[in-house]
């Protein structure tokens, strides 16, 4: 919706309500929640503000997320300073003024037109309550004329004749009127294609215009979505119900992209080595900044998910037919020393590695045990006595025992060191690029390694911090401390994964090249 209104030259925000009880998406597992995404201004949130700034591309900040846990935090510490002396606090008004508050701040920061505010959670689960009613009242707050109401339902398919059920979208409907809301536009999902009727019927029984009932059958990638929803008349309906008029929309440059995803002219292989390999919303941002990547050189990228856990007693097996290998980001002692193996392998074989966050600490433990000497290297998350902690806490992060928000968080500004690959990569001097992690490259190591050949080519000034690291005789080894990922857009890919895609694609040109040299060897 975001990008088909933005397409027409209206202005946009986005917001998401997660109405679970934790304060931020930071201490979840991605096992429940996938990965978390974090915004420039370094607030930890659900992966769908992501999924908002890839397909609208624009920076959301901290106020474009809120959740029951934040809420009622803000609402407990205005009663415990008094604001509300005399009065009983209570779920209405005080809990749904305060989300009220959130939504305007965001129409008041963005100054946008229109504001898109997601509720998280199924109609009916009861977290969700108090913001279904905070938006109803928004109803009469800002008239009705200004508020629109989306439900996006699912239609399940019945295995045994193929049937799509509407009842459950009858039901939540029903649901949502208890709760005083009356949609005006249905969004069916379903994950193939709708019968003649199925439309009609949801009209007939939600009352809802036909026209309003729009069909959202799996598409072969998401961003074609919004093109999708466009044909289907949903700007349209928008603009009408707000009174907007603008221009016609100009969705090119998205179609572009999205030719380019769903035909590529050829497919590299890429090995994604992670923990959560069953799991890739965990590594959400990853794998979209390597789409986006692949549609600008145009080839599809097959990425192989490899579980770390099977790396550990050697790569050959799994790595073996890839032609890059990237490392993301991850916390805990488990599959560490399979990606240590990992870097090696692309060391060793000078097969493109990009890594992000932890996957720089992994390049980094790998060289000074391999190539500096330094035994039994690794990081104090690790091994808090190992002799050689070349990854290390800061002496600041020693003293913080809370779990919640105490990384070092959000974009900070890096130094690019002029004629390495990442100063190539990017063309620019100085980049500002998003963290999520609590132990650093140690400072007291840097000679060591950079005297055998390991060149960190971006720095954070003023505190001296090596942000980037990357390998003098290997055709393309680079990793980061921050996570690039985040900020990679359809439109615009990140320099980084771009030129890594550059070597990889290089390198698989080059295999392909050498293949029937070798054939003809044999013969
Ligand atoms: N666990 C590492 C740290 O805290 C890496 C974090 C990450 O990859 N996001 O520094």
């Amino acid at each position: 919706m975001a990008r088909i209104l933005k397409s027409r030259g209206v202005s946009i925000s986005m917001q998401k309500l997660d109405p679970y009880l934790n304060v931020d998406a930071g201490t979840m597992s991605p096992y429940q929640h996938g990965e978390v995404f974090v915004t420039e201004d370094g607030s930890e949130t659900d992966l769908d503000l992501g999924h908002y700034e890839r397909f609208v591309d624009q920076n959301l900040t901290s106020s474009s997320y809120a959740t029951t846990g934040q809420v009622y935090s803000a609402v407990i510490a205005s009663e415990r300073r008094g604001d509300y002396l005399g009065s009983t606090v209570q779920i209405i008004p005080h809990i749904t003024d305060e989300i009220k508050r959130r939504v305007h701040q965001v129409a008041h920061e963005s100054k946008a037109e229109v504001v898109i505010v997601e509720v998280g959670g199924t109609i009916g689960d009861i977290e969700g309550l108090p913001f279904i009613e905070a938006l109803r009242q928004m109803r009469s707050d800002v008239g009705r004329q200004n508020v629109l109401y989306a439900h996006v339902t699912l239609l399940p398919r019945l295995g045994v004749t193929g049937e799509l059920k509407t009842k459950p979208t009858q039901h939540s409907v029903k649901e949502l009127r208890g709760m005083g809301l009356q949609p005006d536009l249905i969004l069916l999902r379903a994950d193939s294609f709708l019968a003649d009727g199925i439309r009609a019927k949801v009209s007939l029984f939600c009352d809802v215009d036909e026209s309003a009932v729009v069909p959202l059958v799996s598409a072969q990638t998401m961003y074609e979505v919004p093109l999708i929803m466009e044909e289907a008349g949903v700007g349209e309906l928008i603009m009408e119900k707000f009174g907007l008029t603008a221009n016609a929309p100009d969705l090119e440059e998205w179609r572009h992209v999205v030719e380019r995803i769903k035909h590529p002219a050829r497919q590299v292989k890429v090995a994604l080595v992670g923990k959560y390999v069953e799991l890739v919303d965990a590594y959400m941002s990853v794998r979209e900044a390597l789409y986006h990547a692949g549609a600008y050189h145009d080839v599809g990228v097959d990425i192989k998910w490899v579980e770390s856990d099977l790396l550990q007693s050697g790569a050959e097996d799994q790595l073996a037919g890839v032609d890059g290998i990237v490392v993301p980001g991850g916390f805990g002692y488990r599959g560490i020393e399979g990606k240590i193996q990992a870097a090696k392998y692309a060391r060793e074989h000078g097969v493109p590695y990009l890594g992000l966050c932890l996957g720089l600490q992994m390049m980094v433990i790998e060289f000074a045990r391999s190539v500096a000497g330094l035994k039994g290297a690794n990081s104090t998350e690790f091994d808090a006595h190992t002799p050689h902690p070349v990854i290390d806490l800061l002496p600041e992060q020693r003293q913080v025992f809370d779990k919640g928000g105490t990384m070092r968080l959000g974009s900070y500004p890096c130094q690019l060191v002029p004629g390495s690959r990442a100063a190539e990569a990017y063309g620019q001097e100085v980049v500002h690029e998003r963290h999520r992690h609590r132990f650093e490259f140690n400072d007291l190591y840097r000679k060591a390694l950079t005297s055998k050949g390991l060149i960190p080519s971006g720095i954070l000034e003023d505190e001296d911090l090596v942000e980037i690291v990357e390998l003098q005789d290997h055709p393309w080894m680079v990793a980061t401390q921050f996570h690039p990922e985040f900020k990679s857009r359809p439109n615009r890919p990140h320099p980084l994964f771009r030129g890594f895609l550059s070597a990889v694609i290089k390198r698989s040109e080059e295999r392909a090249a050498s293949v029937p040299l070798q054939k003809e060897r044999v013969a």
